[in-house]
């Protein structure tokens, strides 16, 4: 390709969805070489569906959905929505919680007519003392198909387990293969179970999987990869991926996710998929070798 100037770049770029901040963040996204993804809404579509309801001792799934759903009105996360909707369309009716609090990268709490419930993952039962391993394995078989099992907690103990599935945006797989065609190597890292987080990586040929990563911890893998000599871009959508974001060589956000994501990037993605990153590369290097 003909060598071409940072302005033409950022014309092409913004005519395709891709913003580019400055020059040196056009010039730094030809120099890296690897990218750090986020899973939820950057490889998938950010809009996971209820698909699994599991109730345990006397309860019934519907009043696991329930405090679920009701716990999930305090909450903007993505998979609070799902369930939300999920409950919505089952027709069941949400009772207003008392008290809510979100933990993040961990689940939410709170207290619905006087009894305590809690909603996420391995880590958020931990912090509440709740022993998950007797039902773990159960979960593998959902976890293997890419979908995201939350525990429902009521009163300290287990009461049930509420499972969502979010797809993979179609364009994913081809935009992983060119990213590869072009010399990077690309790492998932995610808030999600490591076995949910393996299966999505795996069907789509991924090189490195990071699962049940806290945002402090996205920010010290981007440091970690720095500290063995690598560049790194860093994609993702959340106000987690933010430190993360800024700490990268370029940080690239996902025009749909949160705003602060935006403000700590050096590429913003308007579309929100890969296939922008992919032209980003392309025109950061079809600009770097005119001003070299
Ligand atoms: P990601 O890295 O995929 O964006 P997060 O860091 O936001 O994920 O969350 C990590 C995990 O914490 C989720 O997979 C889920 O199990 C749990 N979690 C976070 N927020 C919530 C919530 N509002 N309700 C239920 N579970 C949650
Ligand atoms: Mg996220």
């Amino acid at each position: 390709a003909t060598p071409i100037s940072i302005t033409t770049a950022a014309g092409r770029g913004a005519q395709a969805g891709v913003l580019i901040k400055d020059a040196e963040a056009l010039e730094r996204m030809a120099r890296v070489d690897t990218i750090i993804v986020d899973k939820t809404g950057t490889l998938t579509l950010g809009k996971p569906e209820l698909t699994n309801v599991l109730a345990f001792s006397d309860l019934t799934s519907d009043t696991v959905l329930k405090l679920a759903a009701a716990l999930e009105l305090g909450s903007e996360h993505p998979l609070a929505e799902a369930i939300v909707e999920g409950a919505r369309s089952r027709e069941i009716t949400l009772p207003k919680a008392d008290s809510f609090e979100a933990v993040t990268g961990k689940g939410v709490q709170g207290a619905i007519a006087g009894q305590t419930v809690a909603l996420g993952n391995t880590a958020m039962m931990q912090l509440l003392s709740i022993d998950t391993s007797r039902i773990e394995d159960s979960l593998d078989a959902l976890r293997m198909e890419g979908k995201t099992a939350m525990f429902v907690a009521l009163d300290g103990a287990l009461a049930g387990v509420v499972a969502v599935a979010d797809p993979i945006k179609p364009t994913t797989a081809g935009a992983i293969r060119d990213l590869h065609d072009l010399g990077l190597k690309v790492i998932m890292a995610t808030g999600d179970n490591q076995r949910t987080a393996e299966a999505v990586a795996g069907s789509l040929g991924i090189d490195d999987v990071r699962a049940g990563v806290l945002p402090e911890d996205k920010k010290a893998l981007v440091e970690e990869l720095h500290a063995r000599g690598h560049r790194v871009a860093m994609a993702g959508d959340g106000v987690n991926d933010a430190p993360a974001l800024a700490a990268a060589d370029v940080g690239i956000a996902m025009g749909t996710g949160a705003d602060v994501a935006v403000e700590s990037a050096g590429i913003t993605l308007l579309g929100g998929d890969l296939v922008g990153i992919v032209r980003a590369r392309k025109l950061a290097k079809a600009t770097l070798r005119n001003i070299k």
